[in-house]
C-alpha cells in the first residue's frame, strides 16, 4: 500500500454537501480536491481547489478530468457505471465500479446480500405494468413499491396499503420497473457505517439509531438503545462480509431494520452516509476524513465514540432559519451546505448536539 502524498489531487464525481464535507476533511490533510458534476446546485464547488461541469456519461470530459486527479472517489451513487470504466484505466478508483452497480439496482442489492446469509424483506420484481399486480400478490399488502433504480430520499416509492392504491402505481413511480417489498414491522432502524482500507482493514462507528419521516432521515441517535445494540454485531458481520466480497476501500453503509427476527437489510450505500454525519464532531475520526484516509493509503483513524450522547438532526427546508437559535446552544454543532434555494424536503444543512 503506497499513500498517497499530502497535495495530491483528489477527484470527486458528485457536487452535493457530502463532496463538501469530503472536501473539507481532505483539505485538513493537505489535498486539494477537484470536483466533477453536472450543473446544478454545486455546493462542493465552494470549498474544493478545481471544479468542472460536465454530464456523467461524458467519456472525453470524464477523461480530462480524470488526467487532472491522482485518485478519483464518488460521492454520489447514481452516477453511471459505464463512463467509469474508461477513466478507471487513467487512474485508481476507490470505491471499486461493482460496489455502485450492486447499490443503483435494489434487485441486485438484495440478491447480492442475499447469496452472502443476509436477511432482507420478501421482494418480487415487476418489470412491466402488467406484473405489478402479480408482484404485489408474491408480498402481500401491505407493501412498498420502489423504482428499482435511481430512488433516494423516499423519493420514486409508492405505500400500498390498499388494491385501490395499485390503479395509478405504475404512473405514480414514474413507468419504470419496480421491485415489491413487503412491509417491514420494524422496532427501530439503524445503519452500520464502516471504513475498509487498502490493505484489507475495517473498522466501525458505532451505530446509530435513525428515525425517517416521510422517507427522509430526520434523526440519527447514539447511544442507539438496548435493541439495537443486540442486533449490531450481526449487521456489522453481514455489512463487513459485503464490502470484503465487494473488494471495496473507502466509507460504506448498510442500512437496517431491527425486527423481532434479527436484522434485516434494508439498503446499502457505497459512499459516505446521512447517518453517519454526527462521527464529524462525536467520533474521533469522522467518516469523511476516514474516506479520504482510505482512498489514499493512509492509515485509518479511530472510529470511538467520544460524548456519552450524541444527536444528529437534518435541517430541511426552512429549518436552516433558525440558525442563531441553534448556534445559542452550547451543545450543538450547526453544518449549513450553502444550498441557494431551500426548497421543501431538500436537506440544507444539519446539527449535530453533543452531551458529555
Ligand atoms: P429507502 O429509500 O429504501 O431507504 O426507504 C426509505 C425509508 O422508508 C426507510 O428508511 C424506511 O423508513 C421506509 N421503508 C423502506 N422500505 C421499507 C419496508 N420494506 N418496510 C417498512 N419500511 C420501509
Amino acid at each position: 500500500m503506497t499513500a498517497l502524498p499530502p497535495g495530491s489531487t483528489i477527484g470527486i464525481l458528485g457536487g452535493g454537501q457530502l463532496g463538501r464535507m469530503l472536501a473539507v476533511a481532505a483539505a485538513q490533510l493537505g489535498y486539494r480536491c477537484h470536483i466533477y458534476a453536472p450543473a446544478g446546485d454545486n455546493v462542493a464547488f465552494d470549498v474544493a481547489a478545481h471544479s468542472s461541469i460536465g454530464a456523467y456519461d461524458d467519456h472525453a470530459a470524464l477523461k480530462d478530468f480524470a488526467q487532472q486527479c491522482d485518485v478519483v472517489t464518488f460521492e454520489f451513487e447514481n452516477v453511471p457505471v459505464a463512463p467509469l470504466e474508461t477513466i478507471a484505466g487513467l487512474v485508481p478508483i476507490y470505491p471499486p465500479a461493482k460496489a455502485l452497480e450492486v447499490a443503483q439496482d435494489r434487485d441486485a442489492e438484495k440478491r447480492f446480500v442475499r447469496s452472502l446469509g443476509g436477511q432482507t424483506a420478501n421482494f418480487a420484481i415487476a418489470n412491466i405494468q402488467g406484473d405489478v399486480q402479480a408482484a404485489v400478490d408474491a408480498v402481500g399488502i401491505p407493501c412498498i413499491l420502489k423504482t428499482i433504480r435511481m430512488g433516494y430520499d423516499g423519493k420514486g416509492q409508492l405505500r400500498v396499503t390498499s388494491q385501490d392504491d395499485l390503479a395509478d402505481a405504475w404512473a405514480q413511480t414514474g413507468a419504470q420497473p419496480l421491485i415489491a417489498e413487503a412491509m417491514v414491522q420494524f422496532d427501530a432502524e439503524f445503519s452500520v457505517i464502516l471504513v475498509r482500507g487498502q490493505d484489507g482493514e475495517i473498522r466501525f462507528w458505532d451505530s446509530p439509531h435513525n428515525v425517517h419521516v416521510g422517507g427522509i432521515l430526520a434523526t440519527s441517535t447514539l447511544p442507539a438503545g438496548a435493541l439495537v445494540e443486540s442486533q449490531q454485531q450481526a449487521a456489522r458481520d453481514m455489512a463487513a462480509a459485503v464490502a470484503t466480497k465487494l473488494d471495496y476501500v473507502g466509507v460504506f453503509t448498510a442500512e437496517f431494520f431491527a425486527s423481532s427476527a434479527g436484522p434485516l437489510f434494508n439498503e446499502i450505500a457505497p459512499r459516505v452516509h446521512n447517518s453517519g454525519h454526527w462521527t464529524i464532531e462525536g467520533a474521533a475520526t469522522s467518516q469523511f476524513e476516514n474516506h479520504i484516509r482510505a482512498i489514499c493509503g493512509l492509515p485509518l483513524g479511530s472510529t470511538e465514540t467520544v460524548a456519552a450522547r450524541v444527536e444528529m438532526q437534518n435541517l430541511i427546508g426552512d429549518d436552516g432559519d433558525a440558525f442563531e437559535q441553534i448556534l445559542a446552544d452550547p451543545a450543538a454543532h450547526l453544518h449549513l451546505y450553502g444550498k441557494a434555494q431551500a426548497r421543501p424536503g431538500r436537506k440544507i444543512g444539519h446539527v449535530t448536539r453533543l452531551y458529555r
